[in-house]
């Protein structure tokens, strides 16, 4: 299953270990740093390969803010802030300087999780991706992910299993599928569809092999649940 990789800087050390336990726990991978400059450093350049980050505000020699404004210039990761209680100047600055979310301490590691989860969802809202088991759509970009692996798709192929997906569940015939992507005035025949479909399969593979043919009636997408399940 996907992991959701979080970055977490915090210069004190029972908090950081806390944090990092309860995270594990919940099946996140979690890095922890407790000196800003060097995270500041550290995430100049790793940035992309984390889903989220979480800056503590109250750091010394090189705060969150720093931190936050720096990878503001590079990166649009989601952010959550942790501020001390009598730090509402520093939670409004932190909206201002682009976090997503704070937290204000101290907080339970559960209040954490609920955060970081509204958080990654609205992010992917925003993207305009679609998560379906083991496949990502980048609707925006026009990119599909097996796994996290991108996947080649011609204009076609991706209209195609856009439309599939936007219908999921419900049986397909072929001249639906033909009129709603090719359109009315296409030429060619229903055979189109199916050439199309078997690309697709080929190249979603064996672990996205959402697209079942209902025998004389044309085809479904359906994810299975213990795929569903598994995305977090
Ligand atoms: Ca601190």
């Amino acid at each position: 299953m996907l992991q959701t990789k979080i970055y977490f800087v915090e210069d004190e050390e029972k908090i950081r270990r806390s944090v990092r336990d309860f995270l594990t726990l919940k099946g996140y991978s979690v890095e922890t740093e407790g000196n800003g400059k060097t995270a500041y450093e550290y995430l100049m350049e790793h940035v992309e390969e984390y889903d989220l980050l979480i800056l503590d505000i109250m750091l010394p020699f090189f705060d969150g803010k720093a931190i936050l404004k720096g990878i503001r210039e590079i990166s649009d990761i989601p952010v959550i802030m942790l501020t001390a209680k009598t730090g509402m100047g520093d939670q409004l600055a932190s909206f201002d300087m682009g976090a997503d979310d704070y937290l204000t301490k101290p907080f339970m590691l559960a209040v954490l999780e609920a955060h970081i989860q509204a958080v990654l969802r609205r992010s992917q809202k925003e993207k305009g991706s679609l998560e379906l088991g083991k496949l990502r759509i980048d609707e925006k970009e026009q990119r599909v992910y097996v796994s996290d692996r991108p996947v080649e798709l011609t204009r076609r192929e991706f209209d195609v299993l856009l439309y599939l997906i936007r219908h999921s569940r419900e049986v397909l015939s072929r001249n639906q599928i033909l009129d709603a992507v090719w359109g009315y005035d296409f030429e060619g025949g229903i055979r189109s569809v199916d050439t199309v479909i078997k690309r697709l399969r080929a190249q979603l593979t064996h672990e996205c092999n959402y697209i079942h043919t209902v025998y004389g009636a044309g085809y479904r997408f359906q994810v299975p649940d213990e795929d569903l399940q598994g995305s977090s």
